[in-house]
């Protein structure tokens, strides 16, 4: 007997979460199928910021009306999701400081509390940063990051204290359709029947497209991370960074940690299923140069640990946000290294797509699948370029 659902959704990382907590807000009891558990996928490996600077507005857009969940995440979903406000800073090189003021005026328009400053007062705000290498910054003093998995967990709280089923340990194998509409799926722990099937599969959504017919052009994106020991003359802290001079992230980390990924070098194509977590072997030596480049003290630092993650990424490094494939088949999946910061919105729009047949919540209409079929790349007004290299 197979098990009947209002939708199935395919992943319990934090889109499937955020999904599930918006459908059952709109009164519809979903199932989440998870091959592993909550968290496994790229949400378990997430460095979690939560910036609204992005050089494409629909992505500003979606971040925007993310972050006030952040924000506000006891009274809106319950539970924690670990929002730290560390204030934001995304560091340019000099021959982008038009497109960064461009891009700040265009996040202005949106609403997003973000401001230029010079690197005087980047100095001001971290005293321990080298700031002879540029210019001009974005700031957002709201900004920072999140738990992603503490995040997707309070999501699905929520969606079960509403009816939501969550399954884990189970595979879906097959998509059963009739007469052009999905019906159910095949999984190794047997069938579940619903009207609606969503792939949020993440590294694994390619396969889980094929399943219903879909070639997606979403490889996989491995990307290596490390934990640093900040020297405790360091401060306590420090600002959330985006630093393309030197192709590098880094935000602050309780217990006097520094997390640090790199823009280059993170393959592509690599099996999520390969094995291991460990990071590419000179992977941590050249994030320590980096971090010394932008915070010479950190010579005095030590690694406390570096692990792997990995994504679904498609050719513009943009999401798939979409229906396509058999009537009822819905795409929230490609989310190319990006996605955590914008999955409230996310959640909210395919749950409003979903139920009322329109997302209200903000317009998501560039990230249609079929843009790759056509040639259509989404890149920003004033783009900075590719983020990873
Ligand atoms: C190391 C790293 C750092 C990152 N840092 C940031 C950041 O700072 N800010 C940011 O915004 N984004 C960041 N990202 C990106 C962000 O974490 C991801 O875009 C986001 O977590 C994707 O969530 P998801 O739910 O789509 O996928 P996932 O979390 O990967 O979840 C998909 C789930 O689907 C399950 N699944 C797959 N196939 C099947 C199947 N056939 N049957 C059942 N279950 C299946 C998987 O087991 C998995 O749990 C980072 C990503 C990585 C890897």
């Amino acid at each position: 007997m197979a098990e009947t659902s209002d939708a199935i959704i395919i992943g319990a990382g934090i889109h499937g979460a955020s999904l599930a907590f918006h459908l059952t807000r709109r009164g519809l009891r979903p199932i989440i199928l998870e091959r592993g558990f909550v968290a496994s996928g790229a949400t378990g490996r997430s460095s979690g910021l939560v910036r609204m600077h992005y050089d494409l507005e629909p992505e500003a857009a979606l971040a925007w009306a993310s972050y006030r969940v952040f924000r506000d995440w006891s009274e809106i979903v319950g539970g924690e999701c670990g929002f730290t406000r560390t204030g934001f800073l995304q560091i340019v090189a000099p021959d982008h400081n038009d497109r960064l003021r461009a891009n700040v005026a265009m996040h202005q328009r949106l609403g997003i509390p973000s401001l230029v400053v010079g690197a005087d007062d980047v100095r001001r705000l971290a005293p321990a940063f080298h700031t002879d290498d540029f210019d001009l910054a974005a700031f957002e003093p709201e900004s920072g990051y999140a738990d992603p998995t503490g995040s997707a967990g309070a999501f699905l709280a929520a969606a079960r204290n509403r009816g939501a089923r969550l399954v884990q340990e189970v595979q879906v194998t097959a998509l059963t359709t009739r007469g052009g509409r999905v019906e159910g799926v095949e999984t190794t722990g047997g069938r579940f029947d619903a009207p609606i099937v969503i792939n949020a599969a993440g590294a694994w959504a390619r396969e889980v497209a094929l399943l219903a017919g879909l070639d997606l052009p979403i490889t996989t994106w491995r990307h290596d991370t490390a934990f640093l020991r900040r020297p405790k003359d360091l401060g306590p802290s420090h600002p959330t960074v985006i630093d393309f001079v030197n192709l590098m992230y880094f935000r602050p980390e309780t217990g006097g940690l520094t997390l640090v990924g790199l823009e280059d070098d993170n393959p592509l194509g690599v099996s999520p299923d390969s094995g291991g977590d460990l990071p590419q072997p000179d992977f941590v030596e050249r994030a320590v140069d980096r971090i010394c480049r932008r915070i010479p003290g950190m010579d005095r630092g030590s690694l406390q640990s570096a692990s792997a993650g990995y994504d679904g990424m498609t050719p513009d490094q943009r999401a798939v946000l979409d229906q396509a494939g058999p009537d009822g088949f819905f795409l929230v999946c490609g989310f190319s290294g990006t996605g955590f910061k914008i999955a409230p919105a996310v959640g909210a729009c395919m749950a409003e797509w979903i139920v009322d047949g329109r997302p209200q919540t903000a317009d998501i209409s560039a990230f249609a699948a079929k843009r790759f079929a056509e040639g259509r790349h989404l890149t920003g007004e004033h783009a900075y370029g590719s983020i990873w290299h």
